[in-house]
């Protein structure tokens, strides 16, 4: 069933309301001026002046208010790159980056080689969006990825993260400096063969990623494409992404033994509760060796601790 949206005025709306006021529903969505629900159709009416009809008999009731509203065309956001067509059938390198929200662990980057052959036995290893994927998953899947495709991985653990973002070093400029390294990193493993595109997940604009390398010695410029969602786009992208998170899971692993705590993820209250218990077991610089010490949460961890 199709859906008709007008953009009336406030007055027509009032209007509107009075016309149907024997079909008005108490139950409003956010931003409504009044749902109605004449036979065949209802009719939500918003502050924004976008009424909207839903039903088999939309059209015929809007069609005696005003003019239909053209369906939006969605234009690519700004700095993004439109992609080649049957690019996800590409020889491509993916790159994308896990640890970026979690206090606890380091920023792991890994850039993945999925040539065209490839992609059956992707799918076949059942590689897809990380998001999806639970931990075990991640665990099994990731080992055979490592055996079966080229790839690089940088760790940026945390006493760098700390030391780079006190000189002032914004998490997109580091982010973009470890985009290009691992990319690097990987053409050189792969020489000769080069591959037909380069995407990476897409976490800034384009012009201020390359502003970001821009004093880097080596700027990978050729064949890269940017892309939001870049995991659904070409599964490179996602097999970057698993051994990433797999990578990033055996640190905190480490990290768990280190501090003699289970070490969770994330930014949340179960994190400031963990990282407290290690300020009391082994002390403020302890943990800040093992965070990304400029999140909120140490300040509510050293208050929780009570030092
Ligand atoms: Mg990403």
């Amino acid at each position: 069933m199709a859906n008709t949206v007008i953009q009336a005025n406030k007055e027509t709306i009032e209007k509107m309301k009075g016309h149907y006021k024997n079909v008005l529903t108490d139950k409003l969505p956010p931003g409504a001026v009044f749902v109605a629900k004449p036979s065949g159709c209802t009719i939500t009416a918003y502050k924004s002046g976008k009424v909207l009809f839903q039903g088999s008999n939309g059209e015929g009731e809007s069609s005696q208010w005003g003019k239909v509203e053209p369906p939006k065309v969605k234009s690519p956001s700004k700095g993004t790159t439109t992609l080649p067509e049957n690019f996800a059938d590409w020889s491509v390198i993916g790159s994308d980056e896990v640890g970026t929200g979690d206090f606890f662990g380091p920023i792991t980057v890994v850039s993945a080689y999925v040539k065209r052959e490839h992609l059956p036995l992707m799918k076949e290893l059942g590689v897809k969006d990380s998001k999806n994927l639970s931990d075990s998953q991640i665990i099994k899947i990731a080992r055979d990825l490592i055996a079966a495709i080229p790839y690089s991985l940088l760790i940026l653990h945390n006493p760098k993260y700390n030391a780079m973002q006190a000189k002032g070093m914004t998490q997109g400029k580091m982010k973009a400096l470890l985009h290009n390294q691992a990319i690097l990193n990987l053409l050189e493993k792969m020489a000769p063969e080069l591959p037909e595109g380069i995407l990476i997940d897409q976490f800034v604009e384009k012009n201020t990623y390359y502003k970001h390398i821009s004093a880097q010695k080596k700027i990978q410029r050729d064949r890269v494409y940017f892309s939001t969602k870049g995991e659904s786009i070409h599964l490179a992208v996602a097999a970057a992404s698993i051994i990433a998170r797999y990578a990033f899971l055996k640190e905190m692993d480490k990290l768990s033994e280190k501090a003699g705590v289970e070490i969770p993820k994330g930014a949340g209250k179960h994190v400031d509760v963990a990282a407290a218990k290690i300020i009391k077991r082994k002390g403020i610089e302890e943990l800040k060796s093992m965070t990304k010490w400029h999140f909120a949460n140490s300040e509510k961890a050293i208050k929780l601790a009570g030092k």
